[in-house]
């Protein structure tokens, strides 16, 4: 989401002149844009802050500002504590309020030619009535074929451990036709698959347009954008397992055009850690998820997020979170350390799980997942699959895509099959990626 939140940035910023540059010290304008799920995201913030205020000064020098800005979720989380410890930052903006770039632009300006000189940063966290969404304006610069679009924002669900739902706010949906011509325009430059972003993305109820025609549920926005012509793949991220619902399964059995391939937290094995985390369903709860979408789309496949070493969680909990692995067999996983944040319930608990503990148990963990990984990359090798052509590989005649289940996948191709979903054979894999071979469609004799 940070990805797609970065380039709205970069669009909003363009009518003004502002082009992306690749060397940030010889930049008018530095934005961080931040994350802060755990605390190594947000604590890098100020070891870069204290880069970019090298740049600035350096740029002082030569008579040349550089307005610096911290955007996202650690913004909007610590953005007093950010201007109290970097006084040289100019803008703070959350998540929900970047729309309002250009204004704070304008205001900075202001300030900068007035008397007073630039004086203290300019601070905007409100959650505002507006949507950002009806501010932004259209994509331009569209490199490549895939693209995020978000389609839902923040979050009700309030786990213990998250700050999503103080960072990113209430969970709201944005109108089907809107999502519809930002596909269309996407695909117009280019693009051929779409990733559609929420943080419970499958908690999507949208209408058609504002407050029209209510009822549009993830599934049927999946179905209604599958009509674009050109759209050749459509996934989506990130799943809830309590929102998994009819439409969805539905979905993924009968849309060609949605990749057989979900991403679907669950965090822990054990129910006990479950209710302490407020996730609002069992182990078992999920398992029948998996199973009803392996019965409507036999070759799905699913990756998950894990959490070691929640507080108080034991080494039995943590046992049934690696018999639930087992169990579910997984293609690719993230898995992190509990990491405790300001604010949240979980992060007041007095049975705190000792470090080393944690390290030892993440490590047993993403062995098992490694391995299911590794396992599932090599069930491809002899297996034909669509392979979706991204860009040139780093050897000459070599290009990369993406096999339905986000592999990247290797072969020897010629650069016009770039933009094309090409049938292959797998010849080989490792950990993270296949090769292949391009199928040679066979002549039929009339
Ligand atoms: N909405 C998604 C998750 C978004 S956050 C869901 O509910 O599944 C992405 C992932 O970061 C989470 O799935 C979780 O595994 C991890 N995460 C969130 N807060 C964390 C914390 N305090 N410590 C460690 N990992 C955390
Ligand atoms: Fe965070 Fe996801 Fe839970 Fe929301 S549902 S609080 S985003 S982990």
């Amino acid at each position: 989401m940070n990805v797609y939140d970065s380039e709205r940035m970069a669009d909003l910023l363009k009518p003004l002149g502002f082009i992306i540059t690749e060397t940030p010290e010889a930049a008018d304008m530095v934005i961080l844009n931040t994350c802060h799920i755990r605390e190594k995201a947000s604590e890098k913030v100020y070891s870069e802050l204290g880069r970019i205020r090298e740049y600035k000064e350096e740029r002082k020098l030569n008579n040349q500002n550089m307005v610096i800005a911290v955007a996202g979720c650690t913004a909007q989380a610590e953005g007093e504590e950010i201007l109290k410890r970097a006084n040289y930052v100019d803008v703070i903006v959350g998540p929900q309020s970047y729309h309002r770039l250009p204004q704070i632009l304008a205001e900075i300006e202001r300030k900068t030619s007035s008397v007073k000189g630039a004086g203290r940063g300019i601070l905007e966290i409100d959650f505002p009535v507006e949507s950002k969404f009806d501010f932004l304006p259209e994509a331009t610069d569209i490199v490549g074929v895939t693209s995020f679009l978000s389609i839902q924002e923040g979050c009700d669900k309030f786990c213990h451990f998250c700050v999503v739902p103080y960072t990113r706010g209430a969970e709201y949906s944005r109108p089907v036709q809107d999502i519809y011509e930002e596909a269309c325009g996407l695909v117009e430059k280019g693009i051929r698959e779409i990733t559609l972003l929420g943080q419970n993305v499958n908690a999507y109820h949208g209408t058609f347009s504002n407050g029209q025609e209510e009822g549009w549920s993830l599934g049927k926005l999946i179905k209604y954008l599958s009509n674009i012509p050109e759209l050749q793949r459509i996934r989506y991220v990130t799943s809830h397992p309590v929102d998994v619902n009819q439409d969805q399964i539905n979905a993924h059995r009968d849309i060609e055009k949605l990749m057989p391939y979900l991403h679907l937290p669950i965090q822990s094995g054990s129910d006990r850690i479950l209710k302490l985390m407020n996730r609002k369903h069992t182990a078992v709860y999920y398992l029948e998820i998996i199973e009803k979408l392996r019965t409507a789309r036999p070759d799905i496949a699913f990756s998950s997020d894990f959490i070691v070493g929640y507080p108080g969680e034991t080494n039995t909990d943590f046992e049934d979170t690696l018999k639930l692995i087992e169990n579910v067999n997984f293609a690719s996983a993230y898995s992190f350390k509990y990491s405790p944040r300001p604010g949240t319930p979980a992060s007041m608990l007095d049975d705190q799980v000792p470090e080393e503990v944690k390290t030892e148990r993440l490590m047993r963990l993403q062995e098992l997942l490694f391995k299911q990984q590794l396992a599932f990359n090599e069930s491809l090798v002899g297996k034909r699959i669509p392979v979706l052509f991204e860009k040139t590989g780093r050897h000459e005649g070599q290009l990369v895509g993406r096999s339905p289940y986000l592999q990247s996948v290797y072969a020897e191709a010629s650069t016009r099959l770039i933009g094309k979903c090409v049938e292959m054979v797998i010849t080989k894999a490792s950990q993270n990626s296949l090769t292949g071979a391009v199928v040679i469609q066979e002549k039929i004799a009339v």
